[in-house]
């Protein structure tokens, strides 16, 4: 029954603080799951450990409650999910669908050459996972995007399901977790456009559902740069959390107007919800 209910979430790294260009993605996606009926939900992806920041993950929750979005049923955490990542790649290894890589990254080109694809790499030697790609084009309708479609070998090659430092790999990882938790439809920044038909063809592979898909554009700063932690993006501003919501329903290109920002924020949230339109997005 509830397969099929509107399901999506919100995915954040904790390596720092969200600023405006994270939270400008976490509402659309939480507009969209609430415009219709959806569950929305929170999961940490915390699996690249040394880029975690310690105390994010409290002040990602917190900013989150700040600004009303709250998320249904328990936070999830992909470092709790380990064994089940490892046991799916054992598996796989098992079937010859992937392959242990000892290519250093010195030795690497931008698509991978396949070097190891055929060798036998003992497991003691250190190794990163590859999978086999193949020529078959994966193509998706993005919900703003419009058609996609790559030649995974062409494009992407035989990408890492897990590093030679032992981590799971986010394309990976992020297959398993969408499964687990009923995702049917992702909304997520466009910076990860590209980065979908590598967890399609990992679905295909896997036996598992491919969800909805719409890449919302990414919040750049005034010198056309992507707010991010690389570019020193400042965390957003909580002071006035219904200006934060009133200014990013403007940015969403969704016209709200000026007396709401008088508002708070849950009157502003469901103005938001109750006047949705996707596909004004820009
Ligand atoms: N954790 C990813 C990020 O912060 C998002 C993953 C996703 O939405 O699939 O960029």
């Amino acid at each position: 029954m509830h397969a099929s209910r509107y399901t999506s979430r919100f995915a954040p790294s904790p390596t720092g603080h969200l600023h405006l260009g994270s939270v400008y993605t976490a509402l659309a996606s939480f507009l969209d799951a609430k415009a219709n009926q959806g569950f929305w939900q929170l999961r940490f992806d915390d699996l690249d450990t040394p880029r975690n920041v310690t105390g994010a993950t409290t002040n990602i929750l917190k900013t989150l409650e700040t600004l009303g979005l709250h998320w249904d049923g328990e936070v999830d955490y992909q470092s709790l999910h380990l064994d089940e990542y490892h046991a799916v790649l054992e598996n796989l290894l098992f079937e010859g669908k992937i392959y242990r890589c000892k290519c250093s990254r010195k030795d690497l080109t931008p698509i991978y050459a396949q070097t190891c694809r055929n060798q036998h790499i003992p497991a003691n030697i250190p190794h990163s996972l590859r999978i086999k790609t193949d020529a078959r084009e994966i193509s998706f309708n993005d919900g703003l995007q419009g058609h996609i479609s790559h030649n995974l070998a062409e494009q992407h090659g035989d990408f890492i399901l897990k590093r030679r430092d032992n981590i799971v790999a986010y394309q990976f990882a992020v297959v398993l977790d969408d499964f687990r938790q009923n995702i049917n439809h992702v909304v997520r920044g466009m910076d990860l456009l590209h980065e979908t038909p590598k967890q399609i063809f990992l679905q295909q592979v896997l036996n598992l559902p491919t969800p909805n898909y719409v890449h919302v554009p990414i919040l750049v700063n005034e010198k056309g740069e992507k707010l991010s932690k690389q570019t020193l993006a400042a965390a957003v501003d909580l002071t006035a959390p219904n200006l934060v919501l009133f200014n990013l329903l403007q940015l969403l290109n969704q016209n709200p107007p000026p007396a709401l920002q008088a508002e708070n924020v849950e009157t502003i949230l469901k103005w938001g919800i109750e006047n949705w339109q996707l596909a004004q997005v820009r």
